[in-house]
Order: structure tokens, then sequence, then C-alpha cells
């Protein structure tokens, strides 16, 4: 095993309250592109750019034109969890995880078995009438002809945060106390420069920050360990998923 992953997996088993904080990268492992990357999402061809149309005023004014982005760009049914989800729900389920914090939509975490998932950006699972409040799962959105509609006649809205809405003060709330009092933390599958989610890896004090991502982030120099490698790779290995 490397000499970087060994420090890793020593470090985790040294620690009883590790936090995970991941980002896209996570889940491009599992075959979902990431929004952000070059060739993810952002470089498709549509009619308007994914950040206009995944934005809160577009799908006020063209609902149609939102649905039928998000319902070709942004569902991945078929997507599984990797052997990264595999490993921090083992790590939960140890003891050793307190709580995993996630940029991504998908619910591969809780796929995998991850109970304390903390969806920064919300989640495709849960979706919501907009006059009634009743709730609706992924399948019905999937399954639906268009703008999905409530029984009541409702408009139904994704529970994912888009442009110009706030992330849910709560789950930002909750992020920072897990991270504050961590005694690990490790984020994975993250360039770090989505704010203000970036901007939780502040609140950590201790001293086993751990970066993995293939490529550099803005926060290398601050880290005790940079790891450049898959992330799926790295977790599977260093708890034995794989
Ligand atoms: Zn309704």
């Amino acid at each position: 095993m490397k000499e970087k992953w060994q420090q890793l997996k020593e470090w985790i088993g040294e620690s009883g309250n590790i936090v995970f904080f991941g980002g896209a990268g996570v889940s491009t492992e599992s075959g979902i592109p990431d929004f952000r990357s070059v060739d993810g999402l952002y470089s498709q061809q549509y009619d308007y750019p994914p950040e206009t149309i995944i934005s809160h005023s577009f799908y006020m004014r063209r609902p149609e034109e939102f649905y039928r982005f998000y319902k070709d760009r942004m569902l991945f049914t078929g997507a599984k969890p990797n052997a990264a989800h595999k490993a921090l729900a083992k790590l939960e389920a140890e003891g050793k995880l307190k709580a995993v914090i996630t940029q991504n939509i998908d619910g591969l975490h809780q796929m995998a078995g991850s109970r304390e998932v903390l969806e920064l950006h919300g989640s495709v699972h849960r979706n919501y009438c907009t006059r009634c409040g009743e709730f609706y799962d992924l399948d019905y959105i999937v399954k639906s002809d268009g703008v999905p509609r409530c029984s009541c006649g409702g408009v139904i809205k994704p529970d994912v945060v888009l442009y110009e809405e706030g992330l849910d003060t709560r789950t930002l709330e909750k992020s920072v106390d897990y991270i504050s009092k961590a005694d690990m933390l490790i984020i994975g599958g993250t360039s770090l420069v989505v704010y203000p989610a970036a901007g939780l890896i502040d609140y950590y004090r201790g001293n086993k920050l751990v970066l993995i991502n293939k490529a550099a982030t803005s926060r290398d120099s601050q880290a005790d360990l940079v790891i450049s490698d898959s992330i799926g790779e790295v977790l599977g290995a260093v708890t034995g998923v794989v």
C-alpha cells in the first residue's frame, strides 16, 4: 500500500469522530458527471447554459424547459454506490464516522447504507407539491410527462437547491457542528471552490485534515495529508471494502 494511504489508514484507526465532506468527484466514479468539470454537464450542448436552466428564476419562468433538462441530464436512476460510498457506510457502522456531508443530490450514500447524511444541495429523491406540500418520490418524477403535477393540480418541485436559492440553514448548522467537533476531517472529490459549502472546512479545529482529490485543490497547503488518487480506490483499500 502506498505510504500516504497507509498514513490515512493509521489515522482512521486512531480516530473515533471522523467527518467526511464530499463533492461531485465522489459520484463521478458511479458514472454521474461532475457539473463543473470540463467533461461534465457544462460542456454539453443545450439551448441555455446549464447554470441558467438550473436557477430559481428559470424554473419559475420556464418550468417545461427546466424539467426537460432536469430529467434528461440530472437524473441517473441506474447509478450505484461505489467503493467510496461503501467505505464511508462501513466506517459509520463501526462507530468511527459520525456524519457524511455532501454536495451531491443523488442519494448514493444512503443507498450504500450511510445513515447520517447531510445533503447541502438537497436530493432528487425528495419532491414536494408547491401547493399542498405532498411528497413525491423520484420514480414519480421520472415517469411524469413534462412538468410533474400533484393530484391537487399543483406543480411539484424537487428538493434540490437551485442557483439563486440559499442552502438550508439547519443542514448548514448541523454540518458546522459536526465539523467543529471532529477529530478527523476527510474531504474528497471536490476542488473546494463552491461557497458557502467550501467555507465549512474552516470550522475544523483538529490536526488530521485529509484531502483526497485527483486534481490539486485551493486548500492543499492547509491539509495535513493530501492524496491525489481516486477516492473510491483510496477509501476502498484503507477500509477493506474492495
Ligand atoms: Zn398538491
